[in-house]
């Protein structure tokens, strides 16, 4: 049997599935005429036309196009067919951290050190265009053929005119072993402090292979969470569990902020700033 190879676009070759999730499938990709690998995220039409697949893709979008920084996944462009939408993006060869992790069991502190300032440099540019990403999470770290990272998936998004009147988020979203205490608490958060603890969450992964907060329970997990019920293994550096305990204060008055983590002794071993290429 021959096999088939689809075009999409007039110009992609489609091939392997790279991911799927709630409301798209990410495949890989050929520039035909340059051989460029893409990764392109195919939605379809009629799903979007649900409310709530509808405001994903905007925010999606929204947020991807201005944001241009070496450590978050490049939007291409974007097409819509008859049947489907195409979101064509840099392609991130060696899939998800999560991945990257699991296969190690845990990241030495070097190691993770690299990969954390990676994520935080992503994430306060973000924050300084107003962008809150609301989904921080292994599976949403990507890692490159260099072993560079790159944030993706900016569907659960916040951007300034999201905020309330009193300048808060109101809506709670995420992925629940991620979501920081003031979020579960339906009061209103600051985007950018529950990104932290998210990435706080993320810090706690790489360097353990294990979650913080875990229960099957979502209850019992946000009961655990918003208590600040944590415990941090004693053979990590001083200097670790100090940042861990810092990020993950389930109080957000007091939680380290992105200035603060900037200036943790932790944080800056070994730092070099990723130059925008702006
Ligand atoms: P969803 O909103 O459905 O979670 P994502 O944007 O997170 O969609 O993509 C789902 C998965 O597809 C990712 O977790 C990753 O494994 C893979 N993926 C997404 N974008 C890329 C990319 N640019 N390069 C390589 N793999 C990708
Ligand atoms: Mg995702």
């Amino acid at each position: 049997m021959k096999n088939e190879v689809k075009v999409v676009m007039g110009k992609y070759e489609l091939g392997r599935t790279l991911g799927e999730g709630g409301f798209s499938t990410v495949k890989f990709a050929r520039h035909v005429e340059t051989g460029r690998p893409f990764a392109i995220k195919i939605l379809d039409r009629h799903s979007v036309l649900a409310r709530k697949f509808h405001d994903q893709l905007k925010r999606e979008i929204g947020s991807l196009k201005q944001l241009k920084h070496p450590n978050i996944v490049r939007l291409h462009e974007v097409s819509a067919s008859q049947t489907k939408i195409y979101i064509v993006l840099e392609y991130v060869s060696r899939g998800e951290l999560y991945n990257v992790i699991a296969d190690k069991g845990r990241l030495s502190e070097q190691e993770g050190r690299r990969v954390f300032q990676q994520i935080i440099d992503a994430v306060s540019y973000c924050h300084d265009k107003g962008v809150y990403h609301r989904d921080l999470k292994p599976e949403n770290v990507l890692v490159d053929a260099k072993g560079n990272i790159k944030i993706t998936d900016f569907g659960l998004s916040a951007q300034p005119q999201h905020l309330g009147k009193d300048g808060l988020l109101h809506t709670t979203c995420g992925s629940p072993n991620y979501v920081a205490p003031e979020v579960f608490l339906n009061r209103g958060y600051d985007g950018s402090l529950s990104d932290i603890w998210s990435c706080g969450v993320i810090l706690y992964v790489i360097l353990t292979g294990d979650l913080p907060f875990d229960e099957k329970n979502i209850a019992l997990l946000s009961q655990k969470i918003v208590r600040g019920d944590l415990r941090i293994p004693k053979w990590l550096s001083p200097e670790a569990q100090n940042i861990l305990k810092r990020m993950l204060d389930p109080r957000p008055i007091t939680r380290l902020n992105m200035a603060g983590i900037k200036a943790h002794e932790w944080f800056r071993q070994d730092y070099t700033p990723t130059v925008s290429f702006e």
